[in-house]
């Protein structure tokens, strides 16, 4: 039987499991607030344009007008400075759309501490016992923080110090763009750098890494809890906004079972 064949075999009987790691995009969806010096991107909105009436008897549709980095999203190279000449997020390619993922938590960290950072020991560590990060795959870092995405103040947890959410130490963030195998890191927070990055050396490390050596990100994820350590298969749906440095995504795993 072809792959695809067991596969849909799989799909049918329930022993592949498709989760879906995708915040629901509304106007309550939380967004990153930039110090106010900075352009602010746009909360989801959506404007009615009919609803079986007058402006269109049989058909209900809307426009809708959103930041390319809000909600649950992609970032492409060219988000950030150092990949400026990199792919914008409808030249990503396909192929690289379909790939592995890891899950490493830390949310036990993370409850104790929100500017935890994750470190290469970390991961180092984790490779000991679940083996080495996927090649051409995510690194999925779960920190528990998607609890909070109902409340934009839970989920940005700021203070008249700046927000307080886990990231990614600078040396880590450089190793996982310039050595790790993997082609992206996945993440539940509002983006992949700490809440307090802007004060780190260099600032936003994870954004100025990933970007900078051709990789991606995927922020506000859901129910990585439920995906296990190693073996899932992530696909990564960006809108292909033609010049693009990110886009909402539907992101789904599909997980064997059983
Ligand atoms: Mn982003």
């Amino acid at each position: 039987m072809s792959i695809l064949a067991t596969l849909a075999d799989g799909l049918a009987s329930g022993s592949v499991e498709v989760l879906d790691l995708t915040a629901p995009l509304s106007a309550e969806t939380p967004v990153i607030q930039l110090p106010p010096q900075f352009a602010q991107t746009a909360p989801f909105e959506l404007e009615e344009l009919s609803r079986y009436d007058d402006r269109g008897p049989a058909w209900y549709w809307n426009n809708f007008r959103t930041g390319e980095h809000t909600g649950t999203h992609f970032d492409a190279p060219n988000h950030w400075v150092t990949g400026k000449d990199g792919d914008d997020v409808a030249s990503v390619p396909a192929s690289r759309l379909v790939a592995p993922a890891v899950v490493l938590d830390f949310a036990a960290q993370a409850a104790d501490n929100p500017d935890f950072l994750l470190e290469v020991e970390h991961i180092r560590e984790w490779e000991a016992v679940h083996g080495p990060l996927p090649e051409g795959g995510w690194l999925l870092y779960r920190t528990g923080w998607d609890a909070r995405s109902s409340s934009q103040q839970e989920f940005l947890n700021a203070d008249d110090t700046g927000p307080h959410t886990p990231g990614i130490s600078p040396a880590c963030a450089r190793w996982l763009g310039e050595e790790a195998p993997v082609i992206g890191i996945g993440v539940e927070t509002v983006g992949t750098d700490a809440g307090a990055a802007h004060s780190f050396d260099p600032p936003f490390p994870c954004h100025a890494s990933l970007m900078g050596s051709g990789k991606y990100g995927l922020t506000q994820l859901q129910n990585l809890g439920q995906l296990p350590p190693t073996g899932a298969l992530l696909i990564a749906g960006p809108l292909p906004i033609v010049h693009g440095s990110g886009a909402p995504s539907r992101v789904l795993a599909l997980v064997e079972r059983g």
